[in-house]
């Protein structure tokens, strides 16, 4: 077999980690001039993903959690951790950055400013009038789906973010999730101390964003404030479902566009630490015929989380925060504390399946609005 020609279209953690590790001629295809820009995302992830991705971006990695708080109504009615480092902050666009560099090292070719028109089936892409083929084109586009040459419906979400600088210190190490019928109808809201008195305030709603985050902002302000507000961002932050098949021809789906996420949070990370080097791997040596069977475990996972997710939907706020409290109630927050992972919210549930009985009359008092 000869040297492999791989186009890579969208140069976010997805695809660029598979431009580092692929073995062969790699184009990558860049609609924006920086990396990482404009920047999206909170950044949470297991250590474990901390650790994966830190082998190719070694500074990624920012602040560490031992404990998140779970909030309903203006208080606390579950904290789990203790044991260690629950959740770390990746930086970004850090990390992009960091990754943007080490392909470049490699010899990768980056072509930044290049908005890719359209992906065909036959490893060709439509880019600045010409078009350009390879033995594979890897799909890496984020939420953004208009050039894929076959849409995947997805459940998507308006994600909206401020920095804050905060009066009041918060608990260090200690991230926060408000359940409120006004932050968040369909997910919640977070509160992520970043070091010193900063804050990252932000939540995802499928509507009326800017007027939800005032809400939060408001509850935030109660309680560390006043607050100084710095910036805002966001994006679309995706529940999946995964898509059935994520090799199409030559086209391999890769991050966000293969809908790889964890549903309930809208993490994109964790599954991309696995697939990316995966994916790379495997089309080096010309099997990524092999990709969709490699990757079905985690697709099995991530679609039994966004099963559980639909669910917690239709519970909504109150019904979330009813079932969390009543880990509280039964007496179960130490166990769940050290067993948690952040990676695999579907285990939390097949831990606490046993315990049901347990966990039943705080639902019902939770949901009646005892
Ligand atoms: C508010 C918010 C909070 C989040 N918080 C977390 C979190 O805490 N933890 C976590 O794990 N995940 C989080 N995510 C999700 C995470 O950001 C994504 O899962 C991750 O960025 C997906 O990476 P990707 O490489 O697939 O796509 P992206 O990072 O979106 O990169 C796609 C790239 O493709 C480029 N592109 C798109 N179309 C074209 C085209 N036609 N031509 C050329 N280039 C193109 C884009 O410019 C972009 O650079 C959050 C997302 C949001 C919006």
């Amino acid at each position: 077999m000869g040297t492999r020609k791989f186009i890579v279209v969208g140069a976010g953690p997805a695809g660029l980690i598979f431009s580092i590790l692929a073995q062969g001629d790699v184009v990558v295809l860049e609609d924006h001039a920086r990396p990482g820009w404009p920047p999206h995302c909170t950044g949470l992830v297991s250590l474990a993903t901390a650790r994966r991705l830190a082998r190719l971006a070694p500074q990624a990695p920012g602040e560490e959690y031992e404990a998140v708080s779970f909030y309903y109504g203006g208080r606390e009615i579950l904290r789990l951790g203790g044991y260690g480092v629950l959740a770390v902050r990746i930086r970004r666009p850090l990390l992009e950055e960091e990754l943007w560099t080490k392909a470049l090292e490699k010899g990768v070719e980056i072509r930044s400013q290049a908005r890719v028109r359209n992906i065909l089936r036959n490893g060709c892409v439509e880019v600045a009038g010409e078009n350009l083929c390879g033995d594979l084109v890897v799909a890496s586009t984020g939420a953004s789906q208009d050039v894929l040459p076959s849409k995947h419906r997805l459940w998507r979400l308006k994600g909206l973010q401020a920095v804050a600088e905060a009066a009041r210190r918060p608990e260090e190490g200690v991230f926060s999730v408000v359940y409120h019928e006004a932050v968040s109808p369909e997910m919640f809201g977070w509160i992520v101390p970043l070091g010193e008195r900063r804050l990252l305030v932000g939540l995802a709603a499928a509507s009326r964003a800017y007027e939800r985050l005032t809400v939060l902002l408001r509850m935030a302000d109660r309680a560390y404030g006043p607050l100084r507000l710095k910036h805002y961002y966001g994006g679309t932050v995706l529940r999946g479902p995964p898509r059935p098949r994520q090799v199409e021809g030559r086209i391999l789906y890769l991050g966000d566009s293969a809908g790889m996420v964890k549903p309930y949070t809208g993490g994109g990370l964790y599954p991309i630490s696995l697939t990316a080097p995966m994916a790379a791997a495997l089309a080096s040596e010309g099997r990524e015929g092999s990709y969709d069977a490699a990757v079905s475990p985690l697709k099995r996972q991530l679609l039994a989380q966004y099963r559980l997710t639909r669910l917690a939907c239709m519970l909504g706020p109150r019904g979330a925060a009813a079932a969390l409290r009543s880990i509280r109630l039964a007496g179960l927050e130490d166990e769940v504390s050290r067993k948690v992972d952040y990676d695999s919210h579907e285990e939390l549930l097949r831990m606490l399946l046993p315990s049901a009985h347990r966990l039943a009359p705080g639902i019902a008092a939770g949901l009646l609005g005892l």
